[in-house]
């Protein structure tokens, strides 16, 4: 008898809500800080650079938040994501575990940040924001929200981390071609990009300087522009729930549930996406999965870094949050995962972190790519860098499962493809790709970096 490996869902169980982890949560959301005063941030503050709709699912406790129409509409062109099961994987493994993945490469922009593009430029068109400003690392957020954005008839403006801009020039090609304009960052188009020029004419750009870049031309537009994040903040992980929850469904459709669910950090969203609901499944509904988050070991902000406040951008401009942080003027070596370096994590995260309800590893660059190559070899989806991190991370799983000699039931997100990353396989396949570890030198001091806030006592 053939064993199934596709797991498929029809238009019709495209979700109808978001599921909004604050209602079961057992930690306290933390205040955010405004950046200057230090002090817990007023609405006004925050309505200066986000539209009404956004702000409130920020702050919602409700649990779970109808899915408007028009985003399921949109929603419908590649989802529900397949859940497949990657049997010969696990035949090369030699493995025991039973192996599933829930692939969101399928999405128009070939990722997971589909999903909180829509939603969030939705939200930006019922509250008449005309235009967008937003940053993007590998190019992927810039291309879901560039795609987004002309659906609902909105201009985009992107700053793309520098040494991505270079990198993957084909990304722009294709945020371009959606209608969005793309500037190299740090750019003189603002104060924050001028000054870091001018004392380093070659900076390479981060996460933390492109955000600051897109903050302060939407804080300074007199209301004309509001800001998109794509990733770390609670809209944006409560947005990628809809992968856990379509996930959770496949999974007994496949008669079987995860010992363990993993997923790659680089601001959270993608990992708490498929991860939080199953966390509800633990919290409320007594099952015991564990949730495993994988970040690379050159920005491993949840394995070394402290919990602390911290700015969310690198100037200083945007808000700051209570979360793991490599300290926000910490520059990452440059790896081929750029989604995936970003000094801090997702405040929710973080928190669930620290009370122990989420574990994390981090791994290095040549065993990423060693199980890029496995997983391409043997799946035939050639996966995006980061991604690669939880298919290392689930590999490890089950060749563990096979020492132990126990049937283990491992299942990953697969956040996006890595047809825009082909210069990296490259370098790997031609033995050009390092490590690049962590500089050890940054960790002794990442607490002298972390702004001093004075904030409430919180009962
Ligand atoms: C952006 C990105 C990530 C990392 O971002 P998260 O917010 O942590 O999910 C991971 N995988 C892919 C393919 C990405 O584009």
């Amino acid at each position: 008898m053939s064993t199934t490996t596709r797991f498929m869902l029809s238009e019709n169980d495209v979700p109808k809500h978001f599921y909004n982890i604050a209602a079961d949560s057992p930690v306290k959301p933390t205040p955010v800080l405004h950046p200057q005063s230090k002090e817990p941030v007023t609405p006004d503050f925050l309505s200066a650079i986000f539209p009404t709709p956004i702000i409130e699912q920020e702050m919602s406790m409700d649990r779970f938040i109808e899915i408007p129409e028009e985003v399921r509409e949109i929603y419908k062109l590649w989802r529900p994501t397949p859940l497949i099961r990657a049997m010969r994987l696990e035949k090369a493994l030699n493995t025991p575990a039973h192996i599933y993945f829930k692939y969101e490469g399928v999405s128009p922009s070939g990722s997971h940040k589909s999903n909180s593009a829509v939603a969030q430029a939705y939200y930006n068109k019922i509250a008449g924001t005309k235009s967008i400003t937003t940053e993007t690392g590998a190019g992927q957020w810039g291309t879901a929200l560039s795609m987004a954005c002309n659906f609902f008839g909105m201009e985009l403006e992107v700053y793309m981390v520098k040494v991505s801009y270079h990198q993957k020039p084909a990304r722009r090609y294709v945020m371009e071609t959606y209608g969005a304009t793309v500037f190299s960052s740090p750019s003189d188009n603002t104060q924050t990009g001028r000054t870091i020029i001018a004392k380093d004419p070659d900076n390479q750009g981060s996460l933390g300087i492109a955000i600051s870049e897109a903050v302060e031309i939407a804080a300074l537009s007199g209301g004309q522009k509001k800001y998109s994040l794509g990733s770390v903040l609670n809209h944006v992980l409560l947005h990628q729930t809809v992968i856990g929850e379509e996930a959770l469904k496949q999974m007994d459709m496949a008669n079987e549930y995860p010992d363990v669910v993993i997923g790659c950090v680089g601001g959270g969203s993608n990992f708490s996406g498929i991860a939080f609901p199953f966390l509800r499944e633990n919290l409320k509904n007594g099952q015991r999965t564990r949730l495993l988050a994988v970040e690379p070991t050159t920005t491993p902000s949840l394995t070394r870094g402290i919990y602390g406040y911290d700015y969310g951008d690198t100037a200083q401009i945007a808000p700051i949050l209570k979360m793991f942080t490599l300290g926000h003027d910490f520059m990452p070596p440059v790896i081929h995962a750029g989604g995936l370096r970003y000094h801090g994590v997702a405040p929710q995260l973080s928190a669930l972190y620290d009370a122990g309800l989420i574990e994390a590893i981090a791994l290095g660059q040549l065993e990423v790519f060693q199980a890029a190559t496995l997983f391409a070899q043997t799946e035939g989806i050639l996966p995006a860098p980061e991604s690669s991190h939880a298919i290392r991370a689930a590999i490890n799983e089950a060749i563990e499962a096979k020492k132990l000699g126990e049937k283990r039931v491992i299942l990953f997100n697969l956040s996006g493809h890595g047809h825009f990353d082909l210069t990296a396989y490259n370098a790997y396949n031609s033995g050009e790709l390092t490590n690049n570890e962590y500089p050890e030198h940054a960790i002794s001091d990442i607490e002298s970096h972390l702004p001093k806030v004075n904030i409430p006592v919180m009962g």
